[in-house]
């Protein structure tokens, strides 16, 4: 396949390759804003190639389900039977081949997003910080854009997904998936949120660090509170899941707190004023 040897363009002119890099780094004239623009435009193209892989994963799955239906006793529903994923039917095989094609060409992009991101100024925090790689960091710039123009973290923390909204009734409530105008005003991407969500759970597996002791010290106190009353919760307290489902997003919040203000602090002169949260926001989760 022809295609296979030449890697897309980006269609950014700042990926200098090969003779280029041996005279001066590719990334080093860029500006800031550059340099997140370049980043924003990688990040789309590898979550391009992240879709399709993800697509014909699911495609391939279907056809081995029913390859496996032709000799399998089970009436219907064979994604739980043994083995029902073990052969590659032909059909199956091509959409592998393209998937493995499509998965060297994302690791570009990916390599040139860790390239960049390494460039920003707060990247020796992030660099400190357990089980925050590059490319987790890379993709909140991505779609988070200059941190500095949020006026203060709750913003940040929306945009990211983990924040709260003020519903058409006036009700504030942690974002999420919602009908109508309050879908608008939630403003929710699950893309986004997946993002931080990874990245939350990487510094959980990292097994110490700040951010696991944090989640660690939060456990404890959402254990003690009273059960929330939704779903399984009718106990004493919240079941297990939900107690490290707050504490997870409570220190994903802190990480994302802090990046904002380091952020700020070593690009003082691109940020914008400071300014507090709304009033009426009953975010007590994470305030200073
Ligand atoms: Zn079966
Ligand atoms: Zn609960």
């Amino acid at each position: 396949m022809a295609k296979d040897k030449t890697p897309p363009s980006t269609g950014m002119p700042l990926v200098i390759e090969s003779t280029a890099k041996e005279i001066v780094p590719p990334t080093i004239c860029l500006s800031l804003a550059d340099t997140i623009a370049a980043m924003r435009e990688l990040h789309r193209e590898r979550q391009d190639y992240h879709n399709a892989e993800k697509r014909l994963t699911l495609q391939i799955k279907s056809i081995q389900r029913r390859v496996h239906a032709r000799t399998c006793k089970m009436p219907k529903k064979h994604s739980k039977c043994e083995g029902v994923y073990d052969e590659l039917p032909a059909a199956a095989l091509v959409l592998s081949e393209q998937q493995g094609m499509i998965n060297v060409h994302r690791k570009r992009p990916e390599k040139e997003l860790q390239k960049l991101a390494k460039t920003l100024p707060v990247w020796p925090w992030i660099e400190a910080v357990r089980g925050v790689g590059a490319l987790g960091f890379a993709q909140v710039v991505a779609e988070a854009g200059d941190l500095g123009a949020y006026n203060n973290p709750a913003k940040l923390w929306k945009r990211m997904g983990i924040g709260m909204y003020q519903r058409n009734d006036g009700i504030w409530e942690r974002q999420r998936k919602a009908e109508g105008e309050n879908g608008i005003l939630a403003g929710y991407s699950p893309n986004r949120r997946s993002i931080v969500y990874v990245i939350g759970e990487c510094i959980i597996k990292a097994g110490d660090g700040h951010y696991r002791e944090i989640y660690d010290a939060r456990k404890i106190i959402e254990a003690d509170k009273p059960a929330c009353g939704r779903a399984k919760c009718v106990g004493e307290h919240c079941i297990p899941g939900h107690i490290h489902n707050r504490a997870k997003r409570y220190m994903e919040k802190r990480l994302l707190r802090d990046l904002w203000r380091e952020w700020r602090r070593v690009t003082s002169s691109s940020a914008s004023p400071l300014e507090p949260p709304p009033p009426s926001s009953p975010e007590p989760d994470v305030q200073p």
